[in-house]
């Protein structure tokens, strides 16, 4: 495609380097420039309205125009701009924040880092987990076990917990010690006949073997997302987690629920560790914890491990980690103001009254030939799309039929995600009303019509 001289269009191509974009072929179809948002909705250049079935990236619970969290940054911003956390520095809005996301979060967590991304976040779970056994005399007990399909992130040890290669090509990763095992895909990885209980139980052996066979005073930490998100959505099969953690438990093995998609409401409960009963040792959240508007993530901990890190502080002379960025002030006070608009507006009781119709929606999309399984929970979903519906046969990858499902839908007015494997997901602002998931479906399903 030619682009006007000097277009936006033309200047992103020529100076913007894109994340996560197939470079050569951006220079040939150039961008989507969103220009603004309302609602559940964002509008392109030309004016044309999308309904942004995946939240930006899985994000923007309250939607692209609450006003409150635009007042909460501009106050806080006049106020203090700036300030720091290191070396016995604090400030309102972060210490307000961290009271609240802990009586928020699981009862096994009581401390919370702050960080700018997820990715951060998760790459400092991993130096906490360092440094947890070196300073408790247990250097060998360094390995990391996370799951084939995941996604924690991009800096060089949280893309080594992703377990998706094109995270990992020509990057030089997974680093050392960062292991992968199989993570629950019943649509394929079941056997004929076998039961979720029965597949749940294999699933955990599997891990138990993994543990066993490297040693186990070698593993340190195992990480998981409740539900699986960018490695295709995979809500887990009944009693997973159960049998995951007590696999963990006889092990000594620490566990990190990474909850940068599933927190703050999104499966129904605040945290999907409530969904589906985890009791973690680190939480990792983000995205939804700011609603998208300034970049804030956490990396949470129990009070076992903090009262470890304490000591090795004390020895250290200091805990040695933080970013100019931790627990800023200006993200700070818009993560507070967007945690108390999901509590005064009950966000988790409206993703209740809205996720029955989504799921139906949703599960009636696993009827269309070219869907093979359509599976989700609460307010996130994806199909997974075949060529051959009885022999759950993927398309050839060259195809690329899960982008093209993706650009149709886009065409029809909804923005969805195309993932791994020909999987399309939705995962809408936690806002969404009735209606829109209504609207949001009958753009998906003509998208998929228009691919048959
Ligand atoms: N963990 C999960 C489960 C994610 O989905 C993501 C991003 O999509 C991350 C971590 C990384 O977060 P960020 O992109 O903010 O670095």
């Amino acid at each position: 495609m030619t682009f006007q001289p000097n277009s936006p269009h033309a200047r992103d191509v020529r100076y913007h380097l894109h994340p996560y974009t197939n470079l050569k072929a951006h220079e040939e179809q150039g961008p989507l420039i969103i220009e603004r948002g309302e609602g559940v909705y964002v509008f392109d250049d030309s004016g044309k309205r999308y309904l942004e079935g995946l939240a930006g990236l899985w994000c923007t619970g309250l939607g692209f125009s609450e006003e409150r969290l635009a007042k909460a940054a501009y106050e806080q911003m006049r106020k203090l701009p700036y300030a720091h956390s290191f070396a016995h520095r604090s400030h309102p809005a972060v210490i307000d924040l961290a009271e609240k996301l802990i009586s928020l979060a699981p009862d096994s967590i009581s401390k919370v880092f702050f960080t700018n991304s997820g990715s951060e976040a998760n790459d400092t779970q991993v130096k906490i987990v360092r440094y947890y056994n070196n300073v408790r005399g247990r250097p060998e007990k360094k390995k990391i076990i996370a799951r084939k399909g995941s996604y924690h992130g991009i800096t060089l040890a949280s893309a080594s917990l992703t377990g998706l290669a094109y995270a990992h090509k020509f990057f030089d990763l997974p680093l050392d010690g960062f292991l992968h095992t199989e993570a629950p895909h019943p649509y394929h990885g079941a056997e004929p006949g076998e039961s979720e209980e029965d597949y749940a139980s294999r699933l955990a052996q599997m891990l138990d073997d993994m543990i066993v066979a490297e040693g186990p005073d070698t593993v340190a930490a195992f990480i998981a997302e409740p539900v699986m998100g960018a490695g295709g959505v995979m809500p887990p099969p009944a009693t997973y987690f159960e049998k995951i953690q007590a696999v963990l438990k006889k092990h000594d093995v620490l566990f990190i629920a990474d909850e940068v998609i599933c927190g703050f409401g999104r499966t129904g409960n605040m945290f999907a560790c409530e969904t589906y009963g985890l009791k973690p040792d680190m939480l990792t959240v983000a995205k939804q914890l700011s609603s998208g508007y300034l970049p804030i993530a956490g990396a949470m901990v129990s009070d076992e491990i903090y009262q470890v890190l304490k000591e090795g502080s004390a020895e250290a002379g200091t805990f040695g980690t933080g970013y100019t960025y931790t627990g800023h002030p200006v993200s700070a006070a818009v993560a507070l103001e967007t945690l108390n608009i999901y509590q005064e507006r009950d966000i988790v009781g409206h993703v209740r009254a809205v996720m029955g119709r989504f799921q139906e929606r949703l599960m009636a999309l696993g009827e269309h030939p070219l869907v093979g399984e359509a599976r989700g929970v609460g307010l996130i979903g994806a199909v997974e799309l075949v060529e051959d519906k009885a022999g759950k046969r993927n398309f050839d990858a060259a195809r690329k039929i899960g982008a093209r499902a993706a650009q149709l839908c886009q065409e029809e007015g909804v923005l969805l995600r195309p993932l791994a494997n020909d999987t399309v997901a939705a995962c809408p602002p936690l806002i969404i009303e009735p209606a829109q998931v209504e609207e949001l479906f009958d753009g998906f399903t003509r998208g998929l019509d228009r691919l048959a």
